[in-house]
This record gives structure tokens, sequence and C-alpha cells, in this order.
């Protein structure tokens, strides 16, 4: 590691990471994301500049829109074309028209690719590098050159690869990025090819890998060894193919584990927040084995293990999971036993008291396991079974009776309709209410018979809803399995129902999802 100089990161979310399978960003989207990613603290927030209106969009609202505390956004493009000039290649002009303070463009470091893919020759792709860095020097602060495909240039061609480089150095280039585009590279080429050009180039240098061999941040702390001060990435390895090295698990590694503090502490106890909220706006399903951020990245499971992490919590965890703004999760499964159960009742601030309650509640665990229960995903449930348990008894309100009927008009509509009576505050209630699907109806017709007594309800909502057939352990007869994730938009919180019946599954879950909410909003 280069211990003269904190590297710098660049965040490439909205640039390269946008490149992945199946991701659009609108223009807000990345307002939004950029603003979130200034706050972890990264220097640079890389963002595309085509000459199409989404784009354009994005940079025309900037200015107005972001209050960036930390970074400076970097408009992103490739060298003019050949046979051309910078200020009539039509590229180059809309980085200009960018109006940011950072300019980072692409150009060709491998021979084998300037003549294969731009069909031009490799004295005119020297010029093409020099002479679009030149002009874009006069147009911003600061411009990045990305030396794409460089490790596969340089093992095939290092002169030419390193005349390319001399070249952008020469023109103003403030740094110059090797980048492993293709991905196939493991950490000692890297850290071999990176402090090679260091030795021959005194201009400051830059890492951008990607994932191919599940080696991308590996790779990224492998060229910052190796000489590099500036390292980039995407948020939660976001990218083409297998995406690029993850701007998370760079910045977590760089502070705790090799101590150089690219972000500041207060600053990577956001990362977790931070990492969930890209995953939330660009309507991704978090990765829950993801390092550092992931809701099982500090999960405990066996029993020994729980046991262990209650004496001492480093046995089991290599970092204290707050560092991150992560936390410690206990999952309660019959693996659990004894040790898993009264660590959680702590976790919940649950006085299970007695030995006798507590064998009482694993024996209960246990049984509801085996008829199909699974609380591993269920937390709101068993901190219900826990209270129950010790003689706790909801009394928010009492259900008389529900009913749902499934309808179709003989021309193929089918509506559902929902009844519900319950008694609340001393009030008895009766509504109905339709949805599309019985379970939302019955959801629809509880929600409103609660909510004269319950007007809080109105920020609870249900936010997942899975069904899973089960067919062990029960004969012919298939039973089912609910589970429910409710939020009130801040905090999130899992059910379970099981039943022969999926109406009925459905019911115990949604219920107890409504008195898990009850019970933490606060009043
Ligand atoms: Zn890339």
């Amino acid at each position: 590691m280069n211990t003269s100089r904190t590297p710098v990161l660049f965040d490439t979310t909205l640039r390269d990471g946008a490149q992945m399978e199946g991701l659009t960003l609108t223009a807000d989207d990345k307002l939004r994301i950029a603003q979130k990613i200034d706050e972890l603290g990264v220097q640079y927030i890389e963002v595309f500049a085509g000459s199409n209106p989404k784009d354009d969009e994005f940079f025309h609202r900037a200015p107005n829109e972001l209050r960036l505390k930390h970074a400076k956004l970097v408009a992103f493009s490739s060298t003019r074309r050949a046979g051309t000039t910078p200020g009539k290649d039509e590229g180059v002009r809309a980085l200009v028209g960018t109006n940011v303070p950072v300019a980072c463009i692409v150009g060709k470091s491998w021979d084998l690719h300037v003549k294969e893919a731009l069909r031009t020759t490799l004295d005119e792709n020297v010029s093409m590098v020099s002479s679009t860095i030149r002009y874009l020097k006069k147009h911003f602060d600061e411009v990045f050159f990305d030396a794409e495909h460089f490790f596969d240039g340089y093992k095939n061609n290092p002169q030419y690869a390193i005349r390319v480089l001399e070249a952008a150095a020469e023109a103003g280039a403030n740094c110059l990025v090797l980048c492993d585009t293709n991905g196939g590279c493991l950490p000692h080429e890297i850290r071999a090819i990176v402090g090679e050009v260091h030795e021959t180039l005194p201009t400051d240098l830059g890492i951008h890998t990607h994932n191919d061999t599940d080696c991308a941040v590996a790779n990224a702390l492998a060229g910052l060894e190796a000489g590099a001060v500036h390292v980039q990435g995407a948020m939660n390895g976001y990218g083409e193919r297998c995406g690029n090295a993850n701007t998370a698990s760079i910045a977590a590694n760089l502070v705790l584990k090799l101590g150089v503090p690219v972000i500041t502490d207060a600053q990577l106890a956001r990362l977790s927040e931070i990492a969930h909220y890209v995953y939330e706006v660009s309507n991704r399903t978090p990765n829950p084995q993801q390092p550092f951020v992931g809701s099982s990245a500090f999960a405990h499971k066996g029993g020994l293990h729980a046991s262990a992490v209650a004496r001492r919590r480093d046995l089991y965890e290599h970092i204290d999971p707050g560092l991150v703004g992560n936390i410690r999760h206990l999952v309660v499964s019959e693996l659990g036993g004894k040790a898993t159960v009264v660590l959680k009742a702590q976790e919940l601030g649950i006085e299970v008291g007695e030995e006798r309650t507590l064998s009482g509640v694993i024996r209960r665990v246990k049984e509801l396991e085996h008829l199909g229960y699974h609380f591993e995903a269920a937390d709101g449930s068993f901190e219900l079974l826990l209270r129950r348990a010790t003689g706790w008894e909801q009394n928010f309100f009492q259900i008389e009776s529900f009913r749902v009927i499934v309808e179709t008009d003989g021309h193929g509509a089918i509506s559902s309709e929902a009844t519900v009576k319950l008694h609340a505050n001393g009030e008895r209630y009766i509504s109905t209410a339709e949805g599309n699907g019985p379970v939302n109806a019955l959801d629809a017709a509880l929600r409103k018979a609660l909510s004269t007594s319950y007007p809080e309800l109105e920020r609870i909502h249900l936010a997942d809803y899975k069904v899973r057939i089960l067919n062990e352990n029960v004969g012919t007869q298939a039973t089912t399995r609910v589970l429910i994730e409710s939020t009130d938009g801040e905090k999130e919180w899992g059910t379970i129902g099981v039943s022969e019946n999926i109406i009925e599954a459905s019911w115990e879950a949604l219920v107890d999802g409504y008195v898990y909410g009850l019970l933490h909003q606060p009043r």
C-alpha cells in the first residue's frame, strides 16, 4: 500500500454499475442514488454522459437538486472517434456540455482492440487519446483516463500499452486508471503489472476491476498495494456480467482491515443503510450473503456458535457488525437450542425468567417446527411466541369471525370479498372489503375493522407475501406455509402461518403481523 497518501474512492454505480443486466435507472433514480452515495463520503461519483435525453436530464437537474458534500461529479465518455477532432466529436462535445468539474474518458490500450474493434492504426489511437485529453483539460478541473483492457493489453504488448499511458500523461491526464475490463485477472497479476507501471511512470495510477474471477475486490486492493492511489467500484458490486468491484467492500476493507481512512468511521457506520438504499431505489433484492452489509453477514444459526457469541463476540465475528451499521442476528431454529432462545429474548428485552418457561419455549419451538413453522424468517412471530410463553396476551383486538368469498361472474372475471368481525376497545366492528384475491380482501377487511381504534395502522403495510407448500412429514395432505413481511416504513418484520388451509395459514400470519406492528408503534 502506498502509505504516503490515502487513496481516493471513485464510485461508478451510475456508469459502469448501470450496465448491469436488468437494471434501468431513471434520471430521478440516479439523482437519489448520487445523493446517498455522497453521504458515504466517496470522492468521485461517475455518471454516463451520452448524447441521449436521459443522461442530459441528469446533468441538467444535478446543479439544482444535488447537495453534494464530499463527492465531485464525473462525466464519462470515450475519446474522440478516429479521423476527426475533439471539438467536432459529438461524444466529446456532450461531455463538455455536462458542466461538471471532472471528466473521465475511456480509450484503448490493447493493440488488438485498436486493430480489430476500432479498425484504425496504432498511431491514430494514441493521437485520439492525447488530443481528447488535451482538449478536455481546457474545460475540466481534472481529467481521468480509463485505459480499457489495460491488463490484457500489457500482457500481449507492454510497449504499446505503456505508450498509450505515456501519451495520456503527457496530454495532462490527472490519473491513469488501469482497467481489467474483461475481469479475468488474478490478484498476483494485478499486483505485478501495477507495480511495473508504477515504476515506469510518475503519474497517479487508478485501478478498475471486474468480478469475473470472483476477485474484483481483492484485485482492487492488490492494485492499491502495488501503488495505485485511486480505486473504482460500484455499490453492491453492480455491473456488467459478474459485476464491478464492490464499493462497499472496498471501503470497509480499506478502513477496517488496512487502516486506510478512505472514509470516516461515522460514514462507514452508514454502509449497510446506504447499500440497502441503493438496492431499494434500483429495485433489486438485496443479497443477504453480501459481505459486511448483508442481513446474514452476522447471522448465527448453530447452537454452539450462538452460545459462544454470547460469551465472546469475536469468536465467530471478524468485525463488530456495528462498525458497518449492520447488526448481529441470531437465527432461531431447532439447531439453536437454549442459548439462542435466551439470547434472542435478551435482544428483545423479554424476561424469560424461570427454567420451566425456557424449556417450555424450546419445546414449543420444536413442536411448531415439526408442524412446518420456520422462525428464521419470522422474527415477528417468534417474538410473539416468546411473549405468549411468559403469559402475555395481546389485548389490541379479539377476532369473532372471518369469512371470505371468491366468486366468478360466469364471464371469467373473479372477485374476492371478505368480512371480518372483531372487538376492539369495547366496541364490536364488522367490516367488509373487496380485494384482488382472498388474502388481499381479508387484509383490507381486517385493516378497515381496526382503523377506528388504531389509526396508526395507516403506516403499516404488507411488503411481501410468500406461500410454500410443504409435503414432508404430513402424509398425503399438503400443508401450506405462509410468510408475510410487513413494514411501517422504517422497520420490517416477518410473521408466519401454517395450515392445511391456505386461507387459515394466511390469516394467522396476517393477524400476527398486525399484532406485532401495534405492539411496536409509538403512541
Ligand atoms: Zn468496467
